[in-house]
């Protein structure tokens, strides 16, 4: 991609309501720009990113054999009346109207519609179990939407619901999916901790939510400086120096942190409220078991920013970074130095992602973007040009490199 034709709206300073570095980020790299409290456009780098999320969770959702569809946002009042939730849901849930005064919602969570998808269907134990998962925009009235996409008002949301005979089946898909979480979040570049969590709105037995360490974490974690143990402070109680109740041993700590998922099972919460029932083997009547698997997709991009933001810029992890070389010509009006970067520039995006900063800009603007842009190398055909040499910027280990010109190719590709 030529930077001349690249729609990035860069700022020199962040807007005055972006408290957090992510924010800053975002916003001055030009990838979201906010609509409304809690709506953002994502311009094409942020896209691009969040994407590369998208590709990454439905390869993992995908490989446990769940499918993907997609459910509608709108959705009517009365599937939400018959799981009882219309009335309890309260204001974060956006109701509306139609012409004819019928009452429809803008989907916060979509438990209602999938039951209503899948109850049909699963009327036998034999259409048992089913697994379903979708990637959508969500709305919910957020009292306070903060940290732009962190918490919108629009946002979206991998959601997968799986359907069952018995807890058992249900167990192994819990599992299941909280490995594929653990893969999913190493991949995009995030350390996640496992905490146990209260179910809250949802209504059901086990839970658990995947956290991002972070000051600016919303979830208080109380954990163990010695075991695995970790739990949500509103489901352990528990403070700072108290004795670990799982391995009696280490000391309780507490912090901050990003819930970007959270796994739940349901039970029959759903399936009883809304009459889905499966025929077993016996021939006798049962509701349905369920689980439910919530991914942030906008806030884990959000906490990626968050966490891979440094003095020098943004570094975007490998799987999710929009370009993973950078060459800036620092003077294009020099034709050797448009020429060579040029040159470099067509033989590397056969092979890599790469952005070319080919705009009339000073270089020390080119850089600023840079650093803004995220990503790990940044390659500049400068004055050294003439002499045959450009210098390589590593900016992951901050380190800077003068390389002989007829090389670079094979260096960059080597290193
Ligand atoms: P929170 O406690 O942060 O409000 P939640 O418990 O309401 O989250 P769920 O309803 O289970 O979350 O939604 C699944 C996932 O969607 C969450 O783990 C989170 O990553 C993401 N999410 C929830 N609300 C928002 C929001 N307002 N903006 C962005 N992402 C959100
Ligand atoms: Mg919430």
């Amino acid at each position: 991609m030529r930077q001349s034709q690249l729609f990035a709206p860069t700022l020199k300073e962040a807007p005055k309501d972006a408290e957090v570095r992510s924010h800053q980020v975002m916003t001055r790299a030009g990838m979201i720009k906010q609509v409304a409290a809690g709506v953002y456009a994502y311009l094409p780098l942020g896209l691009k990113v969040l994407q590369s999320i998208e590709r990454i969770v439905r390869e993992e959702m995908d490989a446990l054999g769940a499918n993907e569809l997609l459910l509608p946002a709108l959705t009517p009042a009365d599937l939400w009346q018959e799981s009882g939730r219309w009335d309890k849901y309260g204001p974060e849930l956006m109701r509306l109207k139609d012409r004819k005064d019928r009452d429809f919602l803008l989907g916060p969570t979509h438990e209602e519609v999938i039951t209503y998808v899948v109850r049909d269907y699963a009327k036998s134990y034999k259409k048992l179990p089913i697994a379903l998962y979708q990637i959508q925009t969500k709305f919910r009235d957020e009292l306070r939407p903060r940290f732009a996409l962190m918490r919108g008002r629009e946002f979206s949301m991998k959601d997968l619901y799986t359907f069952h005979t018995s807890e058992d089946d249900l167990d192994i898909w819990y599992q299941s999916v909280w490995q594929a979480y653990l893969r999913i979040f190493k991949r995009v570049g995030l350390d996640v901790k496992v905490v146990n969590s209260e179910t809250g709105q949802m209504g059901g037995k086990s839970a658990h939510e995947f956290m991002v360490m972070s000051e600016v974490g919303e979830d208080t974690i109380t954990f163990c400086d010695t075991c695995d143990y970790a739990a949500n402070v509103e489901y352990s109680k528990l403070s700072v120096g108290d004795r670990c109740p799982s391995c009696d041993q280490g000391k309780i700590l507490v912090a901050k942190g990003i819930e970007v998922g959270n796994i739940f099972k349901l039970g029959t919460k759903y399936s009883e409220s809304m009459n889905a029932k499966f025929t077993n083997d016996q021939g006798k009547e049962q509701p349905i078991i369920m689980g439910c698997y919530g991914l942030g997709v906008s806030r884990t991009l959000m906490a990626i920013v968050e966490q891979h933001t440094y003095d020098n810029g943004l570094i975007w992890p490998k799987e999710v970074r929009p370009y993973t070389y950078h060459i800036l010509i620092a003077d294009n009006t020099n034709a050797e130095q448009v020429r060579q970067a040029e040159s470099l520039y067509q033989s590397l995006k056969t092979k890599a992602s790469v952005l070319l900063d080919d705009r009339s800009e000073r270089l020390g603007s080119k850089f600023q973007d840079a650093d803004l842009i995220g990503s790990p190398i940044v390659i500049v055909f400068g004055k050294d040009v003439a002499e045959g040499y450009v210098e390589i910027h590593h900016r992951v280990m901050n380190q800077k490199e003068r390389v002989v010109l007829k090389d670079i190719e094979s260096h960059l590709i080597a290193s």
